[in-house]
């Protein structure tokens, strides 16, 4: 954590700017948005301007979360701003093409991320890599400055938290997410409402894909690596978002001989994307997902691989057998 600033240095500049632009990583999950909207709606209570950007929009599973439509696609002319607040993205270019190019100028730029690989770009920037979702993080900013904060922006934080744990299931959970979880539920959020909302409601075209990509799961390494892989043809054949993905991942990570769990998607721009689950520090993904040119944290990472899907899963899975290998060498007695 050393050289973060502090909370009130981050609550000090954002009182003393005007217009605010918050921003978050592609492909966006529940703790980039949440904490989006989060920040959103507190900065609004102080009278900013604020607009929230996400280079691929709002997510439809999360629109029943109040203020959930101030997300937008960037806009296409660039405009001048005081303020950027970037959360939840480990590095400047997970921010999306739009969305940089329509901030035409900026005072300052603020990060805040709890990604270990985050390269701390920007002016005022807050890592914290033992919290499990930054939405932790913007909590402790908002209680700790003073910064308004009402059940609207409690939602918001509980479903970041929530999705980034797993439901409080991931061991980057601590006493401290649940002390806050608390807070957050005295705040006026209805666990049982929000949680059927987050995990138990689908559309049945993501139950299709998943039985798809259940039918094409490939085990090697003796069983210690699993996989699967959507091609472009399959998601439009299928209907599905993507959005609709997200998580599915841990069905095969759950398998109890699975060390490393990988799924590749293959993109409309030339690219694959790789997302890569681990359930043991030994196994660590950030560091295999690095070779290519990706990061995120030690059990859940990802990259983005330029050319086809067979190309990235011969190239990605060789790398994981390697690593699986290597631990292995070295834990030899
Ligand atoms: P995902 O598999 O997309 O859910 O991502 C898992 C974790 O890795 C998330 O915390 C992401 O922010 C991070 N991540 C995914 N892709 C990348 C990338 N290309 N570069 C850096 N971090 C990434
Ligand atoms: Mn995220
Ligand atoms: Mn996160």
């Amino acid at each position: 954590m050393s050289g973060n600033a502090t909370f009130a240095e981050i609550a000090d500049a954002l009182r003393a700017h005007q217009r605010i632009v918050v921003i978050s990583h592609v492909r966006p999950d529940g703790d980039a948005l949440g904490c989006s909207v989060a920040m959103a709606l507190c900065l609004k209570e102080l009278g900013k301007d604020v607009q929230v950007w996400n280079e691929e929009g709002p997510l439809e599973k999360l629109a029943f979360l109040p203020g959930s439509s101030l997300v937008q696609i960037p806009p296409s002319e660039p405009v001048d701003v005081d303020l950027v607040l970037a959360l939840d993205t480990a590095v400047r270019d997970r921010l999306g093409q739009r969305c940089l190019a329509a901030i035409r100028s900026a005072k300052l730029w603020i990060n805040i991320d709890h990604h270990v690989s985050n390269p701390r770009y920007g002016d005022l920037v807050f890592i914290d890599s033992s919290s499990p979702a930054t939405g932790q993080i913007v909590f402790e900013l908002i209680q700790d400055t003073g910064l308004p904060f009402n059940t609207a922006i409690a939602e918001n934080l509980f479903a970041a938290i929530s999705t980034d744990t797993g439901s409080f299931q991931y061991s980057n959970t601590t006493s401290r997410t649940f002390e806050i979880a608390a807070q957050l539920v005295n705040a006026g959020v209805n666990v049982g409402q929000i949680s059927e909302k987050l995990y138990h409601t689908v559309p049945r075209r993501r139950l299709e894909l998943l039985r798809t990509l259940l039918n094409s799961t490939q085990f090697r390494h003796h069983d210690q690596v699993a996989s699967f892989s959507l091609s472009q043809e399959t998601a439009k054949r299928l209907g599905v978002l993507p959005e609709d993905n997200e998580a599915l991942i841990d069905n095969i990570r759950a398998v109890d001989t699975v060390k490393v769990a990988v799924f590749f998607e293959e993109l409309n721009d030339g690219k694959v994307r790789v997302s890569m689950r681990s359930k043991d520090p030994r196994y660590d993904v950030c560091k295999i997902c690095s070779l290519f040119g990706g990061g995120g944290h030690t059990l859940a990472a990802g990259a983005r691989i330029p050319g086809s899907l067979a190309h990235a899963e011969e190239i990605v899975l060789a790398a994981v057998e390697e690593e699986l290998q290597a631990v292995s060498a070295a834990t030899q007695p």
